[in-house]
């Protein structure tokens, strides 16, 4: 008989064909109602998995394409028999679904349904969409359900371990301090938490071959430290066997993953992670490229409800790559960071080494400088060329100290900032205002502009330093023509611009103008002196203010810098602490290396005659230095530390002590607290040396009670300017001290004398009354008391003039 539908090619067909239907509910074959012949004919004919559940006993008919659904173990059983046995362990969800389709005519389905069977002799993790139709029998009612599915596990499970390979790419955090990346092992650990579906857990161990003994680093849904995760595993060959070390060891050496696969015969149930079922198997990888020193391995289980087959190999295999890559990741960023550390360590050191050597430069400068001003000073040696050009160069090596010196600090963070409201215009007025005669001198009209007053927050001294760099730029590279200072307000800016009619910069040039030891090479360039790091220290100096320093410049028309700070709101009614402090020693000649050095200052004749000043330096050179730049003003004594200067002023009494701050023995600060303490020295002034210019030491000198403070290096000049400033201070204060003596002497003489007359009149008043005479007792007292009252007068003064009526003036009668 033909049996439309059922004849087509395939197993499922000839099953059908074959199978006793007769001793199912269903009935022998010929005997099908057309409905089910025709439903069964269609499912054999497609290539869709098809499941019908027939009749009241739901009897079972599946098509080829469903056969791989039902595994090893249920198929070919499953055909012809009743639904609720075949499908026994998930009835508890289908059957509801079936029930509602053969009653109610519902048509249902879901979709990625987990549906975990035991089609290939273990529990699988199966997931299918589903759709559930009726199939109606000839008498209208529901005569079966057309299951038609799909299967859906491949998609299901790829994407979720795509999400957990995403989810390690970004796991690790970043570290202060993981040298092996043992904390990027242990985030990505952490993030596989949510993946035990595909890892039911994970240790991750850190090899020591040398050692022969591999350390826990972590784990995931496994106790660490416990009999499964043992803290330290023995990797030696005569050790007894410990879980994982066989695994660990062969990855260590073969640097291959290593599976197991009998853990289920080996061990007690290990964890299952989402699933009841202990893992069979386990994958362990080595973690950490050939180049890492540290070799990790990486033990994951596999979920006991899959097989490891070649894509979940690869999963896992992508697992232990992002591993390897977070570890890898976090030895670069820690190496880095220690480069770094290291890189600003040099750089700190480098920093204290510019700073030690420009201090220590700054001595034997002094020790330079003085001698070759005092050549320059003197008729017969200062025209001579080479006495101008050392003392030129030995000033431009200054300047490059000092400039290096504030670079360090600068780097450093030391470059004590402290910006007060100024009145930005008339400060820079006062510090262009140096430069009127040395462009004079060259020919240059010096224009400045800073009438009006224009309020900001600025150091003063950075402030000084940006306006002398810039200024003297601009007068050393201008020929003819002029320079312009001017300071305006302009959109919330202090803004200082500086023009020039001068050589220009050339436009490639402009960009690098503010580095460091840079210096235009053009032809325009006149060979003028220079060190490149002026204006680099403008534009650190204007960014410390929070501003900007630019030039614009035209090569042969000339040149504008403008440096702009945050200026203060000039509606604000800004305080001004305290007017500008004018007794800023800029020496603008030291800024110009061909400046014509001279400051004046002869040497001069002592003032004070046979002063005598003590100098104390532990330098030899300094004292001879310092005995000779002082010779023509006073007697000068030396001494080579604070204690020997001690000794020398208790048998001396010096007049004033020169001394340096830094000695061994007692320094200078000592000195000048052990003289105080000292009743007969307590009041000889002190001029300290300091080779630290800067503000602190000043401060700390003053602090201690010097009456003058002397950063070096210092110009013979102002060595000497102090000095005769102190002596004729202490000249002055002997001369009264010598008219005070003079003055309570003759008071003393008074007051004897007083006492004389007093004594003399009663006396002779005395021996008169005794003789009766009354008259010279009167006289004689009356003399006493005139003489009595003349001296008071003298000593007290006797502005009414009562003490010069004396009874007789009275007209006394007896
Ligand atoms: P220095 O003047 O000591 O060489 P700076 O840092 O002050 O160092 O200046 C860097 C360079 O910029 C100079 O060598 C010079 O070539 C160029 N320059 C600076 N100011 C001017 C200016 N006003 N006109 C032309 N060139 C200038």
């Amino acid at each position: 008989m033909t049996l439309p539908g059922l004849d087509a090619a395939g197993e499922m067909s000839a099953r059908i064909r074959r199978h006793d239907w007769a001793a199912t509910s269903a009935g022998p074959i010929e005997s099908w109602p057309t409905s089910l012949r025709t439903t069964v004919g269609t499912m054999l004919n497609t290539r869709y998995p098809m499941l019908l559940f027939w009749g009241p006993d739901l009897i079972c008919f599946y098509n080829d394409a469903f056969r791989p659904s039902l595994g090893a173990e249920m198929h070919p059983g499953a055909l012809g028999g009743a639904g609720r046995e075949v499908w026994s362990e998930v009835w508890e969800f289908t059957g509801p679904q079936v029930e509602a389709v053969m009653t109610q005519g519902a048509n249902t389905g879901f979709d990625d349904q987990l549906v975990p069977f035991d089609r290939n002799g273990y529990y699988e993790e199966i997931y299918f969409t589903y759709s559930y139709s009726p199939v109606y029998a000839e008498d209208g009612t529901v005569g079966g359900t057309l299951v038609v599915c799909n299967e859906t596990t491949t998609q299901v499970i790829s994407e979720r371990r795509m999400t957990t390979l995403q989810g390690l790419a970004t796991a690790a955090d970043p570290h202060d301090h993981d040298p092996n990346g043992a904390a990027a092992g242990r985030d990505l650990l952490a993030a596989l938490v949510t993946s035990d579906a595909d890892i039911p857990f994970a240790l991750l161990y850190d090899v020591s071959p040398e050692q022969g003994e591999a350390a826990l680093i972590g784990t995931v849904g496994i106790a660490a430290g416990s009999v499964d995760a043992p803290w330290v595993l023995d990797l030696r060959p005569e050790a007894p066997a410990m879980p994982w070390s066989d695994a660990v060891r062969a990855v260590a050496e073969r640097r291959r993953p290593f599976e197991i696969h009998d853990l289920h015969q080996r061990w007690a149930p290990l964890p299952g992670g989402a699933w009841p079922e202990s893992p069979r198997e386990a994958v362990a990888a080595p973690v950490g490229g050939s180049a890492h020193a540290h070799s990790f391995v990486l033990i994951t289980a596999v979920s006991a409800r899959k097989r490891l087959n070649a894509a979940y190999r690869r999963f896992l295999g992508l697992t232990s790559d992002q591993f390897s890559a977070a570890v890898a990741r976090a030895v670069r960023r820690h190496q880095e960071s220690e480069r770094a550390e290291r890189l600003a360590e040099l750089d700190r050191a480098k920093t204290a080494f510019l700073s030690t050597v420009s201090h220590e430069l700054r001595t034997p400068l002094t020790l330079v400088l003085g001698p070759l001003q005092n050549l320059l000073e003197q008729p017969d040696t200062a025209g001579s060329p080479e006495v101008q050009s050392a003392y030129r160069n030995a000033r431009r090596l200054l300047r490059l100290v000092n400039t290096l010196l504030d670079f360090s600090r600068i780097e450093a963070g030391r470059m004590a900032f402290r910006p007060r409201p100024t009145d930005v215009a008339a400060l820079t007025r006062d510090c262009a205002s140096l430069f009127t005669s040395l462009a004079a001198a060259r020919g240059l009209e010096l224009r400045v502009d800073c009438a009006e007053p224009v309020l900001a927050e600025i150091d003063r001294d950075m402030w000084e330093k940006i306006v002398l760099n810039v200024v003297s730029n601009a007068v050393k590279y201008t020929r003819h023509g002029h320079v312009g200072v001017r300071v305006e307000h302009r959109d919330g800016s202090a803004v200082l611009v500086v023009s020039d009619s001068g050589i220009g910069i050339p436009s490639d040039e402009v960009p690098l103008i503010f580095d460091r030891f840079h210096r235009t090479l053009s032809d325009l360039t006149p060979s003028v002196e220079g060190t490149g790091l002026g204006l680099a220290l403008v534009r650190e100096l204007a960014t410390i203010h929070d501003g900007t320093a630019v030039v614009h410049s035209t090569p042969g028309v000339g040149s504008t810098f403008v440096v702009s700070v945050p200026a203060l709101d000039p509606a604000d009614d800004v305080m001004l602490p305290e007017p500008l402090d004018n007794g800023h020693a800029i020496d603008v000649d030291a800024l110009f290396d061909d400046a014509a050095a001279s400051n004046g200052n002869g040497a001069e004749a002592a003032s004070g005659g046979a002063a005598r000043v003590l100098v104390v330096d532990d330098n030899r050179d300094m004292r001879e230095f310092l005995a000779r730049a002082l010779a023509p003003l006073a007697e000068v004594d030396l001494a080579e530390d604070g204690r020997d200067a001690l000794i020398r002023a208790r048998r001396q009494s010096p007049d004033l002590i020169v001394s340096d701050v830094m000695m061994p023995v007692i320094d200078g600060v000592g000195l000048l607290a052990a003289l105080r303490a000292e009743p007969e020295l307590a009041e000889v002034p002190v001029i300290l040396l300091s080779a630290r210019a800067d503000h602190e030491s000043l401060i700390a000198g003053l602090d201690a009670g010097a009456a003058d403070f002397l950063a070096k290096p210092f110009s013979t000049g102002e060595l000497r300017s102090r000095v005769r400033t102190n002596l004729a201070a202490v000249q002055l204060r002997k001369a009264r001290a010598a008219d005070a003596a003079e003055a309570l002497r003759r008071r003393e003489q008074q007051a004897l004398e007083l006492n004389d007359r007093i004594v003399q009149g009663m006396i002779v008043a005395r021996m008169a009354l005794d003789a009766g005479q009354l008259e010279t007792v009167v006289s004689a007292l009356d003399s006493s008391i005139k003489g009595a009252s003349t001296i008071i007068t003298e000593l007290l003064g006797d502005p009414a003039g009562l003490l010069r009526s004396t009874p007789a003036d009275l007209e006394m009668n007896p």
